[in-house]
């Protein structure tokens, strides 16, 4: 069943960008399902969690951790993680590097924007983001990499107002790309689209899609 659900959520999908398949609270054989059946990206919210998974499963999956990440958990992820969507902080930042130059490897990031009305989602404003790339400890970084962006949108039924958030996230890609990350051809990912909105993030230029329910079941 979850290789059904896969390979449907596969074929609505441009072959351009990544399903990343969100499989938080879904035991390691499920996981193992979508893996024989090829997928390689899998998304997690909790260090713990990701952790087991990847001792328990092959060594070719890319783990992303799209969760809120506090900075005391990023040394149990740092030594494998494929992608940290949920960059927030300059203290986040300079935790991931730290980390990445104990375990000799660049970690890529992704800066975590709010575009949602909701006040509860985490995320950076463009001015706090623009505060973070001119601080002269970001320039001083070599053990991480920030390779585009993230955002959620709000959770409404409201289809225009999901289309109006994810193509504000894409100006503020744009904007960064022909600006601060304008040298720098690996700043190219924009994180954006869930189960219920993926193909609205799509059509306003998401590279990377985050699925969970729709191939796992609800939670
Ligand atoms: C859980 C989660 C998803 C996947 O949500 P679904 O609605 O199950 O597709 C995507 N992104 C983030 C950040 C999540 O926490």
């Amino acid at each position: 069943m979850i290789e059904d659900q896969l390979k449907a959520v596969l074929a609505t999908i441009t072959e351009d960008a990544t399903l990343i398949a969100v499989s938080k609270t879904k035991p390691v054989s499920a996981l193992l399902e979508a893996y024989n059946a090829g997928q390689r990206h899998f998304g997690e919210n909790k260090v713990q969690e990701m952790e087991l998974k990847y001792e328990a499963l092959p060594k070719d999956i890319h783990w992303h951790m799209i969760g809120h990440l506090q900075s005391n958990k990023v040394k149990y992820i740092a030594p494998f993680v494929h992608l940290i969507h949920s960059v927030d902080s300059i203290k986040l930042l300079q935790e991931i590097n730290k980390q990445g130059e104990k375990n000799n490897r660049v970690i890529k990031c992704l800066l975590q924007f709010h575009i949602a009305e909701e006040e509860t989602k985490f995320g950076l404003s463009l001015s706090e983001a623009v505060e973070l790339l001119n601080m002269q400890e970001y320039a001083e970084m070599k053990n991480i990499e920030i390779v585009g962006v993230m955002g959620m949108a709000s959770l409404t039924e409201d289809q225009n107002k999901i289309h109006d958030e994810f193509h504000f996230l894409k100006s503020l890609f744009d904007g960064l790309k022909s600006g601060y990350f304008a040298e720098q051809e690996s700043f190219k990912e924009i994180s954006m689209g869930m189960s219920g909105d993926y193909k609205i993030a799509l059509l306003e230029g998401s590279t990377m899609v985050r699925v969970g329910s729709s191939i796992f079941g609800s939670r």
